[in-house]
């Protein structure tokens, strides 16, 4: 039969499934020699059957009896026994720390009767009131359901006619009084009378906390932490001992480092004369644990000790609940602490460093999410003052920028140089320019899969969604915060998408040491180190290679010096725009192959230029040109405008110019219902004469130049939008005859690799007859995504992702994180086929998710030799191809 409950002495830490993390580190602790009060735990897998069938497992009411008696005998004194009572706390605690989301019932035991033997056998009347009102209060609002808000009114009002500045001030009559108040409203809310058996207590607590997984805060943070629905919390039952037993008692929460930055030392609150869970309601001041110091100096250097003995034994930082009781320490709780990015990387660095991990544990304990937030320039938290709001953060970075209240405004100020931040209740696809040209975007709803959070983040803009405090008034262009302060339009305002939190005025920025170590290389201690450290681990680490996308010369000879081993992906359309833009038009419209030739040929030299400027930024690296992709009515002006400019023109009785007339017919022409699916990528390079032709000459000129330069060029020819093998055969031999031709009238050999895109699941599927032309693949995740799912990321995103998220669907957008069952299983069917085919094919990722985290374990797993991501997921993405080397399951990187 299964075994519900655990004494502390029979767990350990690695027991953290069955016992919660909290029950498996109290028996942790209790193994250690640590001071912890007595007490077993009920498994989460009693919590689940509870919760399944509604009535406590079979044997499990006997094994919590038995452990409880075996409680009450080395205790000397039984539960809520009359004279001298045992009293216990009843708490929750999951696998994953889920802080303050479900319940706790504190003293439970105390009864009419034993309060006052309580009172008697501690010697203070007022100590034993204050447990009991304590007692009825959690009981009530946690067990019986009574709205918690009641209890507080009646303590508060109770304060005021006693005018008592807090509840130091009441005495033990007051805190009786209160207690009997507190019953009444117990017997109001719920038509019963508070129990008045021990056992009863106990045993209705334990079924409360395990209701209490599925409370609404609970699924709430579940939700937004990634944690498991079905896991159930398992229940801790110990012996309470008390802070709130006079002034040289007392409770505390303390850091073995400080959980921002990862400076070691002691850190922490500490309250006298107060049960922990005053600590962090609020309800009085606490005093930094220095003060412990020269209060308790005995209890400080015990807890300074045992803090120590945590560190070492668990290796990272941990943070520790405890109490103290008369002048003895008790410790109640521990756990590997949560931190911020910087504290992270600082932790990681500074345990390696004394020898307590190794590099590659350091490595582990970072992520590419905290580098990334690393990078940011940051608000200085030290001078912004008290915010206004704070919402979901949900793309980070820091703005600032006048408010406006619709896009049109947005769009308006930004054209006239002013920055602006976009404030909407929520955002529609009509924001969209508005979004555009803001710093920031800020809503008052939505969470962090909302139209604005999704969007924001796919836009690299800064987000802030769901300030609930805030009062979006869009008529009257002005939101008011909770406390009536009143923004209206233009008043700067300072958002931090990393924290959410929203400043009035200009907040002063400090640029990242971070980025600048990055683009500088120049060193400085602290987390600079840290990172520069776990960076050069990931590359010692490390299997795939990381590249860049990058176009022009600037963003090559940025990712270089981010650590980029080349480029993986140049889009030669970024060269068609701007002023050449008419000589596309030109080529377009051509009548006559001299006319094309003409174009082209002007054309020509231009994109020489580009290619030389990368080459030389990337010498002895190899970079990889993508021919024309995109559909060319793209570098046409839109229909619409030409229409109504040519009808404009004709209602005033003129004649359109020739060139509009030829335009519009041609843009007519070219018009596709679906052009994501139509003549783009190889099938431009079949049908329309000369552009191939051209874009290679380009190329191999720029190489001939950068040769005869003195230069290492190693450029790499790459095929767009690939189906059949067909077409690459018959691309490729054009692309091998000016090469040729480039050869012969220059003298210099180009052994230019050729290869292609796999953005098709075709492609995927025909992989091994691909390969055979190709001398290396490059997966486009963007559009394998796109086509394995029949998404149109433009028209999808904003339309209805969110609701997909919010049903479920997916839980991440699968054009940020790959997808692993479907766009992941064509991956490696192209991989084992492509290999198989041809056992040197040298394949790559050169689609967004090339610098995501999670997908970036994917390739490494899936076998891939580079991934290739915008310049500045270059680190990221090399810090995490080092994690994903030392991971031996391939499993995530989400941390
Ligand atoms: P949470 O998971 O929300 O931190 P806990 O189970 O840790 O909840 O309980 C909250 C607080 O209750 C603790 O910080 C501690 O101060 C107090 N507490 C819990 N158990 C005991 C006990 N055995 N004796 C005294 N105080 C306790
Ligand atoms: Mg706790
Ligand atoms: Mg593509």
């Amino acid at each position: 039969m299964a075994r519900y409950v655990y004494d502390f002495a029979e767990g350990g830490r690695d027991m953290a499934d069955l016992l919660g993390g909290k029950g498996a580190n109290l028996a942790e602790m209790t193994r250690l020699g640590l001071p912890v009060p007595p007490g077993f735990t009920v498994t989460t897998e009693a919590c689940r059957a509870f919760l399944a069938t509604g009535a406590e497992p079979e044997g499990m009411a006997q094994e919590v009896a038995r452990h409880l008696s075996a409680l009450e005998d080395s205790a000397g004194r039984p539960l809520g026994a009359p004279d001298d009572p045992l009293l216990l706390s009843v708490r929750s605690g999951a696998r994953f720390s889920m802080p303050g989301m479900m319940e706790t019932v504190l003293d439970v035991g105390l009864t009419d009767d034993s309060v006052l033997g309580l009172a008697k056998a501690s010697g203070s009347e007022r100590f034993a009131w204050d447990s009991y009102r304590r007692l009825v209060q959690m009981f009530g609002s946690t067990v019986m359901g009574v709205d918690a808000s009641r209890f507080e009114e009646a303590m508060t009002r109770l304060k005021e006619a006693r005018g008592a500045p807090d509840d130091l001030h009441l005495d033990a009559s007051d805190l009786a009084g209160l207690t009997d108040t507190y019953k009444d409203l117990v017997l109001d809310g719920t038509g019963e009378e508070f129990p008045q058996s021990p056992a009863e207590q106990l045993r209705r607590a334990v079924l409360a906390v395990f209701r209490s997984w599925n409370g609404a805060r609970a699924r709430l943070y579940r939700r937004r932490e990634g944690i498991p629905d079905d896991l159930g919390t398992a229940v801790t039952v110990q012996r309470m001992v008390f802070g709130n037993l006079g002034a040289d008692s007392g409770s505390g929460v303390a850091f073995t480092r400080d959980p921002a930055t990862g400076r070691p030392g002691l850190y922490g609150d500490y309250l006298a004369d107060a049960q922990g869970e005053d600590v962090v309601s609020g309800i009085r001041n606490t005093v930094p644990l220095a003060e412990l110091e020269r209060l308790d100096p005995r209890s400080y250097r015990q807890l300074r000790d045992h803090m120590l003995t945590l560190e070492r034994h668990y290796r990272d930082l941990c943070d520790i609940e405890f109490t103290i009781e008369r002048g003895r320490l008790w410790m109640l709780q521990t756990r590997v602490g949560k931190r911020t990015a910087e504290a992270a990387f600082a932790i990681a660095a500074e345990l390696a460093e004394e020898g307590l991990i190794t590099p590659d544990e350091a490595l582990i304990r970072v992520g590419g999410q905290g580098l990334a937030r690393l990078m940011f320039p940051r608000f200085d938290t030290s001078v912004t003052g008290a915010a206004l709001a704070h919402g979901i953060p949900a793309s980070p970075g820091a703005a600032v920028g006048a408010a406006v209240f619709d896009s049109a405004e947005a769009v308006r100020r930004a054209a006239a140089g002013e920055r602006v931040v976009l404030v909407r209740q929520e955002t529609t696809p009509d924001d969209l320019p508005g979004m555009v040209a803001a710093q920031a975007v800020l809503t008052s709803r939505g969470g962090k899969t909302s139209h604005a959070a999704v969007v924001a983040r796919g836009m690299g803009r800064v987000c802030v969604c769901g300030a609930e405090e805030l009062t979006v008034d869009t008529e009257n262009r002005c939101f008011a915060t909770r406390d009536g302060t009143v923004v209206q339009e233009g008043t700067v305002i300072s958002v931090d998408g990393s924290t959410g939190a929203v400043y009035p005025g200009a907040a002063p920025l400090v640029p990242s040491t971070v980025m600048r170590y990055l683009e500088t290389g120049e060193q400085s201690a602290g987390v600079v180190a840290a990172v520069a450290r776990a960076l050069e681990q990931a590359d010692a680490v490390r299997r795939l290679e990381v590249r860049a996308n990058a176009d022009t010369p600037e963003d090559a000879a940025r990712a270089r010096r981010f650590g980029a081993q080349g480029v993986g992906l140049c889009r030669t359309e970024h060269m068609f725009l701007g002023e050449r833009r008419h000589l596309v038009e030109e080529m377009i419209l051509a009548r006559t192959d001299g006319e094309r030739d003409r174009a082209l040929a002007a054309l020509l030299p231009l994109q020489r230029v580009d290619f030389t400027g990368i080459l030389a930024a990337m010498d002895g690296l190899p970079v990889t040109v993508r021919l024309l992709d995109p559909p060319l009515h793209e570098f046409l002006p839109d229909h619409t405008e030409l229409a109504v400019r040519v009808a404009a023109t004709e209602a005033r009785g003129e004649l359109p110019s020739l060139r509009d007339t030829e335009l519009l017919e041609a843009v007519g022409r070219m018009h596709e219902e679906n052009p994501m699916l139509g003549l783009r990528g190889v099938r431009l390079g079949l049908v329309v004469p000369g552009l191939v032709a051209m874009q290679v000459r380009a190329i191999a000129e720029a190489v001939v130049a950068r040769v005869r330069a003195g230069g290492s060029p190693r450029a790499e020819i790459m095929v767009p939008l690939v189906g059949a093998v067909e077409e690459l055969r018959i691309e490729r031999a054009e692309v091998e005859r000016v090469l040729a031709e480039v050869s012969a009238e220059t003298g210099v050999p180009l052994p230019c690799p050729v290869g292609t895109m796999i953005e098709l699941p075709r492609a995927a599927l025909t992989a091994g007859r691909i390969a055979q032309e190709a001398e290396f693949f490059s997966f486009g995740t963007n559009d394998l995504t796109q086509t394995t799912w029949g998404f149109s990321r433009d028209d999808v995103e904003a339309e209805f992702f969110s609701a997909y998220l919010d049903k479920g669907v997916f839980a991440i957008s699968p054009f940020e994180t790959l997808d692993r069952d479907g766009v992941g299983r064509l991956v490696r069917i192209a991989v084992d086929e492509g290999r198989a085919a041809r056992p040197d094919l040298k394949i790559g990722v050169c689609g967004e998710h090339g610098g995501d985290p999670d997908s970036v374990h994917f390739f490494h797993a899936a076998g891939l030799d580079y991934v290739s991501c915008s310049p500045f997921r270059v680190p990221v993405a090399r810090l995490e191809a080092g994690r994903a080397a030392l991971e031996r399951t391939g499993g995530g990187a989400r941390w």
